[in-house]
C-alpha cells in the first residue's frame, strides 16, 4: 500500500466514524428521519466544496496549486456518493462500535 493510499484510508475510517457520530446524535436530539439528516449532511459537503473552490479561485487565493473544476469536480463527488451506497455492506468494526453507542 502507498503513502497516499495508506493516509486516503486513514482519512476515510476518521471522517466515517465522525460523521456516524454526529449524524447518530443530530437524529436523536432533533428527532429528523434518516435521510433528512442524511441529504442534510450530503449539502454541507456541497457548501464545503462551493467555499473551498472559491478559496482557491481569484486573488489571495489558497497558494497549494489545487485548480477546482466545477463540472469534473462534482461529477467525481456524485460518483463517490453513487459508488458508496452501493457497495456491500461491510463488517466494520469502527462504524458498528459507533452504531452501537447511539
Ligand atoms: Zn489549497
Amino acid at each position: 500500500m502507498t503513502g497516499f493510499e495508506r493516509r486516503r484510508e486513514e482519512a476515510e475510517m476518521h471522517l466515517r466514524m465522525q460523521l456516524m457520530k454526529e449524524m447518530s446524535a443530530v437524529m436523536q436530539r432533533t428527532g429528523l428521519p434518516p435521510m433528512i439528516v442524511m441529504r442534510e449532511a450530503v449539502r454541507a459537503i456541497g457548501v464545503i466544496y462551493r467555499e473551498t473552490a472559491d478559496a482557491h479561485q481569484g486573488p489571495g487565493s489558497c497558494s497549494c496549486g489545487w485548480q477546482p473544476q466545477e463540472a469534473a469536480d462534482l461529477d467525481y463527488l456524485g460518483r463517490a456518493l453513487l459508488e458508496a451506497s452501493r457497495q456491500p455492506r461491510r463488517r466494520d468494526l469502527g462504524a458498528m462500535q459507533v452504531l452501537g453507542t447511539a
